[in-house]
């Protein structure tokens, strides 16, 4: 299966159908580009007689066997931006890839740090991408020109794709969400998307993640506020658990931390690691001053602020450990305050309310962002308004939604057909997209799979998959 040189085709191998470990591929001319490669994290499993939980990979991502089998044809790799669910995975397959990575410095700079732990760091090549230098010039990756536009999400530097060939175009959103105040970065402008609109664009591949959201999302910059009140009520000490990959989430913490005079202080090894690659890249602002999480345990409790990773509950992250006081920067107690800036990812509720238990038999009070009345959380995907208002500016002949289950990219699909796109596509992983010479679907047309990181070597995810879905007994616990 080898695309000619009329054909422009998306096959997506992880994302498609599913939200994490996100791998696209584009086709033409006999060659193929992919974007981003993540990973996913293996939701909370439990034995339905013991109540044990089921020991499996946590690290899961896409099998690139399709691609990694014509490596010769794969003329490069885009990552769009640093989160784990588009990088996450370039270490563990880099070496069965082996092409040129592209993509911007802060996302560089996190991608080096994991590959350093890979001793892949002088390995793999990576070209840094900086669109306002080059004034945003496009650039011949293979048979492809890319253009890096602008976008709002939640970490520095995210940038959608305006990828076009002699053939046809694609805009290839990555996440995105439409913030007037993003905190981090620049707020967006319409007429980047617009300018794209006016050059005409074939295909639109769209994140779906709040599709069936109404509305708009919520500002990043709205969080300030509910923030430091809950802050400044509170007598003391206080952890604020957040996604460690939200920088935008850490520099409003460290602001909350200036206006309330506490001391700001990162807790997790992943918040660690975007904190200081946040500093070394100068996208934060001068309140960005963490201290050392081990001095945390040494200062008065009213002016601790910490900030940690395990907003889902997770049994090894930071929160986690501080609520069963086994983390060795600091304790918490009666009368302190963990505030959860953060929403439960469906499948983790049981790891969550083991969290908030634990916490609330220490009589930490516990607010999470169903419970405060001022916003203290805001999610880094568009909601329908936000959609609608990119279809309508992009214009896009045939939209593809992604980055969602089923239900996300319908939702997405039916947006698009409002907003007048006269074709919309609604597939899977493994599924081959037309999108020139004439746009189509062939479903099935590629083998997918998962593969999973267990006892540093990549494993099938079909034999733990298999051997749930038979119900026999193995290692890993009985099918739930
Ligand atoms: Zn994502
Ligand atoms: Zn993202």
């Amino acid at each position: 299966m080898i695309p000619g040189e009329t054909d422009l085709w998306f096959l997506p191998l992880g994302g498609t159908g599913e939200i994490g470990m996100n791998m696209n591929l584009y086709g033409h001319d006999g060659e193929w580009l992919m974007v981003d490669c993540g990973v996913t994290f293996e939701k909370a499993r439990y034995d339905a007689e013991t109540g044990k939980r089921i020991k499996r990979p946590d690290v899961q991502m896409a099998d690139p066997a399709f691609i990694a089998e014509q490596a010769d044809r794969l003329c490069g790799l885009v990552i769009t931006h640093a989160h784990e669910d588009h990088v996450g995975a370039v270490p563990y397959l880099w070496p069965r890839l082996k092409c040129p990575v592209y993509t911007t410095k802060f996302t560089a700079m996190v991608l080096r740090r994991k590959l350093a732990e890979f001793n892949l760091t002088d390995e793999v090549p990576i070209h840094i991408i900086d669109p306002d230098a080059t004034n945003n010039e496009s650039l011949a990756i293979g048979p492809f020109n890319l253009k890096w536009v602008p976008l709002t999400h939640s970490i520095p530097e995210p940038y959608a794709l305006y990828i076009t060939t002699v053939v046809g175009s694609v805009f290839h959103t990555a996440d995105w969400k439409l913030d007037p105040r993003p905190v981090i970065g620049k707020p967006y402008r319409p007429e980047h998307y617009q300018a794209v609109g006016e050059i005409g664009v074939t295909a639109m591949v769209c994140d779906s993640t709040n599709a069936t959201e109404l509305g708009h999302s919520r500002s990043e910059g709205a969080l300030f506020t509910g923030l430091a009140d809950h802050v400044f009520a509170a007598q003391g000490r206080v952890v604020i658990a957040c996604f460690g990959s939200n920088v935008a989430r850490l520099q409003t913490i460290a602001r909350v931390a200036e206006a309330t005079g506490r001391y700001f202080g990162v807790i997790g090894r992943s918040m660690q690691n975007m904190s200081d690659c946040a500093k070394a890249c100068h996208v934060v602002d001068d309140t960005f001053r963490p201290i050392d999480a081990r001095h945390l345990g040494f200062l008065p409790r009213h002016e601790v602020l910490g900030v940690a990773t395990g907003s889902q509950g997770e049994p090894r992250a930071a929160l986690r450990r501080l609520a069963t006081g086994r983390h060795p920067a600091m304790e918490l107690e009666e009368g302190d305050t963990v505030i959860f800036s953060s929403k439960v990812i469906p499948g983790n509720e049981p790891d969550f309310e083991l969290l908030i238990e634990l916490l609330t038999s220490m009589k930490v009070h516990v607010i999470t962002d169903a419970s405060s009345e001022k916003p203290i959380h805001a999610s880094g995907h568009p909601a329908s308004k936000e959609l609608a208002q990119m279809y309508d500016w992009i214009k896009p002949q045939h939209a593809i939604p992604v980055h969602g289950e089923h239900r996300h990219m319908l939702a997405n699909a039916n947006i698009a057909k409002k907003s007048g796109v006269p074709r919309q596509t609604v597939g899977k992983n493994g599924d081959l997209y037309f999108i020139a010479p004439y746009p189509g679907i062939r479903r099935n047309a590629v083998a997918t799979g998962r593969l999973g990181w267990q006892h540093q070597q990549l494993v099938s995810m079909t034999e733990f998959d298999d051997n749930s879905s038979k119900g026999q007994r193995n290692d890993y616990g009985r099918t739930v």
